[in-house]
């Protein structure tokens, strides 16, 4: 092949490469292997400027999620309330400090071992429950962050996450007490933080069983 062969067939193969991009976002090296070229700053900067439902309307801002880049746990909640659409980070207000002792317990820490998620990006006003035509327009950003994250395990708290990542519809004193899959993650339901502080006295017992269970997950993971 001479010089000028060579240089058609680079121009051709970046030509494929791009197109590849283009229908996939995916892009593939030489050995045929997927290289994913999205990344966190890139869904945050999606989410950022998203009107792809009317909540984008009554935000102060949008809280993409934050955490450890190779977390061994993920949480999800369900969206932002008003502490997190003031600061623009997840879990911040009371119920946040609340589970950060939660994770004390079971030895994880937030920045350390922990991305922290919601289902829905921003907040809805007074705090409604999401329309399921919301969830279902900002539920790809949280599937993206996943697949590039891909925690050991998801802890999922509350109702409405729960029922969207195990796709049930029971309330989540049934759907708790049983490992599921979310797209090949195993993932434990529990009670939502704010939830537990309303009524201790029945939450708090059952809460301390699902984090024993996430415990033991990791560790048996961490000595494999
Ligand atoms: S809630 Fe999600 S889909 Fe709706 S505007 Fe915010 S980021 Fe976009």
């Amino acid at each position: 092949m001479d010089n000028n062969d060579k240089i058609l067939t680079d121009i051709w193969d970046l030509l494929n490469l791009t197109s590849d991009y283009l229908a996939t976002g995916y892009l593939k090296d030489h050995s045929g292997l997927k290289i994913s070229t999205d990344s966190l700053e890139k869904i945050a900067e999606e989410i950022s400027v998203c009107t792809k439902c009317k909540l984008c309307e009554s935000r102060t801002k949008v809280v993409p999620g934050t955490g450890a880049i190779k977390p061994s746990l993920m949480i999800i909640g369900e969206a932002p309330g008003a502490d997190e659409d003031r600061t623009g980070l997840p879990f911040v207000g009371r119920a946040g400090q609340y589970m950060d002792k939660w994770m004390d317990a079971i030895g994880l820490e937030r920045d350390k071992h922990i991305f922290l998620a919601n289902i829905i990006k921003c907040r809805p006003p007074e705090n409604r429950d999401p329309g399921s035509d919301e969830i279902a327009a900002c539920l790809p950003y949280l599937e993206r962050q996943i697949n590039i994250i891909k925690p050991d395990i998801i802890l999922s708290v509350g109702k409405i996450a729960s029922q969207v990542l195990t796709g049930r519809n029971e309330g989540i004193g049934r759907l708790r007490g049983q490992v599921y899959k979310y797209e090949g993650t195993s993932l434990i339901p529990t009670y939502h933080p704010s939830g537990v502080l309303r009524n201790p006295e029945e939450y708090r017992k059952p809460v301390w069983e699902d984090l024993k269970q996430v415990k033991v997950y990791l560790d048996n993971k961490n000595s494999q």
